[in-house]
């Protein structure tokens, strides 16, 4: 891989996508798991409460519903006062913290006989317990509420070239959905599809930007 190449693949992982670089090839295999809805990205490693689909937020919850502040999960669990068990307590109040649902509405928390049974059955964790069977993956669109998602795939090639003479002697290849053209000598982008890869469209400096143009990419499902 080319530092070029390198520095596109990072972009398009911070971008939220899986990418896979063919090395037969040079070559980007490129996906990402999004709403059939409305496009916005669905991530398999969030977890939502099984009951109201709130996120977890990687927070404990006080579990004095009269207290519930909330504090970070990464906090010192020394700082309990139960040290035997280590289990983190709240400094205001000294109740024990939980990872409950964030919701006060959700039924995981209002309903009293159903808060104690997922109490008993998290390890006295709460809802958000490791093992915890009241959690799932991502299941419902952050931003619609939708529930079914798609991957979208592309593959991309990234070509380094001088300067825009140096296109002349492209030709594309039918396996490729996307080019990525880098100019050296202007350090600018051109992310086109293979289907508008003509001669001309390729020597418009006016098409080159200074960074990748994802809305350009031609996906496929
Ligand atoms: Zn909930
Ligand atoms: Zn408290
Ligand atoms: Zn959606």
């Amino acid at each position: 891989m080319n530092i070029v190449e390198k520095s596109v693949g990072y972009k398009l992982e911070t971008l939220g996508f899986d990418v896979f670089y063919d090395y037969s090839n040079n070559i980007f295999n490129i996906s990402k798991l999004i709403c059939k809805n409305c496009d916005a990205s669905w991530f398999n490693e969030l977890n939502q409460c099984i009951f109201c689909s709130s996120t977890f937020f990687y927070s404990y919850t006080c579990s004095n519903r009269d207290c519930l502040k909330t504090f970070s999960i990464t906090m010192d669990k020394k700082k309990g006062n139960d040290k035997k068990k280590s289990t983190p307590t709240c400094d205001i109040c000294n109740s024990i913290l939980y990872k409950d649902c964030f919701n006060d509405d959700c039924i995981s928390n209002k309903n009293t006989f159903i808060r104690e049974e997922i109490i008993n059955l998290t390890n006295e964790e709460g809802l958000f317990f490791n093992k915890s069977s009241f959690k799932i993956s991502q299941h419902w669109c952050l931003k619609c509420g939708n529930n079914q998602s798609y991957y979208n795939s592309a593959t991309l090639k990234v070509e380094v070239v001088n300067n825009i003479n140096d296109l002349e002697k492209f030709k594309k290849n039918k396996i490729i959905n996307n080019y990525i053209f880098y100019l050296l000598n202007n350090e600018k982008f051109l992310t086109i599809t293979s289907n508008d890869f003509v001669l001309n469209e390729l020597q418009d400096l006016n098409k080159y930007k200074d960074d990748l143009e994802i809305k350009n990419l031609k996906f496929v499902y």
